[in-house]
């Protein structure tokens, strides 16, 4: 290939914006400090073109390949002995083409960070229809996982996919998208791209269904939980995106809904912007949200986890504490804003996919075994929802679904309740989030997902088990080749 002689930029030094290591040779690291590792080469190629060559020269001298987004994983996901791939450099916008229905297909290069993209959607009057609650990962990194944010009648990220650009191991780019025949190989190799670890080669750019620019009301209220989960359908089905934090050792919970907002209620927005009482009201609210985002995820709240470590003792009355300095307020913003927050504190997580209706029992075990064992926990459980979808891989795939999340403060003890965590989360049908802790494998995954035909995809496009790693083997399988 012409380009061949131009390519491996193989200092660590290219590598940008992947958790940078402090030294060249430092280990690259997750960002809860999960995993680290060594790979044998470090590359960040500038476009498409040096992505297909690099990756030609890894398969060819016998190396695994593995891209990274933001390290965002908790799994060893990314983690690889091969050759590490950073697409910091193939970000931003290719083509937008609007749709007859409103929606915009939008091809963004892989490595794009949603942070970017949010900006260039919103400076084109686009927006994501849903996103999780940050936004530092890349595009290919967090549909890769099945990122998903809440909302029963939406799916996770790579619900809104359309398209996608994969690098082959021979260093091809093959495109395969929605519209191919359903069982056709393109079809097929599009499930396996639009999530799936990258098992299916590299992706270089992603076709997304955006919608016109929105903006949210965005309603958060201290309720207990009991209450939450009698009017479960009612809250959950009522509202766009419907979420719940609930305080271990407490029955309370922090509600968040997020509803469109109304023309009127955007240009009441704009008035107080522009002066007057409602100014007052909206600074009033913002202060409450800077507030409560720092009691909930950063600088108090680091604090508090740090007593806890300190004292364990202390975290019932701490999470007591934690649960009554959170207050109701509502406020109108554009949607990716009311979306993310920051998460300043290190945590580490595991996310359990649940059939919607067995939210219920699942929390009133975890609960009484909290209670009964005394771990210590400063963290809430984070519950959001989704709708049934048909991704081949996705955690939501056939059936309405509950997310439940656990974490622990970084430096604590997590092993014992995040065990406890998931026996009750698989008993009850729970599948694990890709991306986050779990001790799952291929043998019990295969019940919930087609793990032949991810089987039969890679065998047809990665013969050679280029795009393999540990967590692959794990949880899909050891490829054929
Ligand atoms: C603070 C925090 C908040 C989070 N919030 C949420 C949330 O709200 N909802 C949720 O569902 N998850 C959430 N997550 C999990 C996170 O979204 C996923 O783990 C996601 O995969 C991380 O994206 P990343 O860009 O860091 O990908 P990485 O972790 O770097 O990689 C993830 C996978 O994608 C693969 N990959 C990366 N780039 C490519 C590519 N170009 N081609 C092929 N494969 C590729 C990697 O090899 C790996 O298998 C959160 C994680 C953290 C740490």
């Amino acid at each position: 290939m012409a380009v061949r002689g131009r390519v491996c930029r193989v200092t660590p030094s290219t590598v940008a914006r992947t958790p940078a290591p402090a030294t060249p040779d430092a280990p690259l690291r997750t960002w809860g400090g999960t995993h680290s590792w060594q790979p044998a080469r470090r590359v960040a190629p500038r476009d498409e073109g040096e992505l297909g060559v690099v990756v030609a020269d890894a398969a060819a001298e016998g190396l695994t390949v593995r891209a990274m987004g933001a390290g965002h994983s908790f799994t060893g996901a990314a983690v690889t002995d091969g050759v590490h791939l950073s697409l910091d450099h193939l970000s931003g916008i290719e083509a937008v083409a609007p749709q007859p229905d409103g929606s915009s297909l939008v091809t963004v290069r892989a490595g794009t960070r949603l942070h970017d993209l949010n900006r260039l959607l919103a400076a084109l009057g686009l927006a994501m229809r849903n996103l999780g609650d940050i936004d530092r990962q890349s595009v290919a990194g967090a549909i890769s996982t099945g990122t998903h944010g809440t909302g029963a009648r939406l799916g996770g990220l790579p619900t809104q996919v359309r398209g996608v650009r994969v690098v082959a191991a021979d260093g091809a780019v093959r495109s395969a998208s929605d519209a191919a025949a359903p069982g056709s190989p393109d079809r097929e190799l599009f499930e396996l791209a639009r999530l799936g670890l990258g098992a299916a080669g590299v992706l270089s750019a992603v076709t997304l269904e955006v919608v016109p620019a929105f903006w949210l009301r965005a309603q958060e209220e201290p309720w207990p939980l009991d209450r939450v989960l009698e009017e479960l359908d009612e809250y959950v089905d009522g509202n766009d995106h419907a979420e719940f934090y609930w305080f271990p050792g407490t029955r309370r919970a922090l509600t968040k809904r997020n509803n469109r907002a109304t023309v009127d209620e955007i240009e009441a927005w704009a008035a107080a912007r522009a002066g007057g009482l409602g100014a007052v009201r909206t600074a009033g609210a913002r202060a409450r949200a800077l507030l409560d985002e720092e009691v909930l995820s950063n600088g108090a709240f680091e604090v508090v986890n740090r007593l806890a470590f300190a004292a364990p003792g202390l975290v019932p009355r701490l999470n007591a504490v934690s649960a009554r300095a959170l207050g109701a307020k509502t406020y109108v913003a554009p949607s990716a804003d009311v979306f993310v927050t920051r998460r300043r504190v290190r945590f580490v997580e595991m996310e359990y996919a649940l059939p919607r209706a067995a939210l219920r029992g699942v929390l009133d075990e975890l609960d009484a075994w909290l209670r009964a064992s005394g771990e210590p926990v400063p963290f809430p459980v984070e519950v959001r929802f989704a709708a049934a979808d048909d991704v081949w891989l996705s955690t939501a795939r056939g059936r309405e679904t509950a997310y439940v999340a656990v974490h622990q403060y970084a430096p604590m003890p997590h092993q014992r309740y995040f065990s406890a965590a998931e026996q009750i989360f698989v008993a009850a049908g729970g599948r694990p989030h890709w991306g986050k802790m779990h001790t799952r494998t291929a043998e019990g995954l295969a019940a919930h997902y087609p793990l032949d035909d991810v089987a039969r995809v890679r065998a047809d496009v990665d013969p050679g088990s280029v795009f393999r790693n540990a967590y692959t083997d794990t949880v899909l399988g050891v490829a054929a080749g």
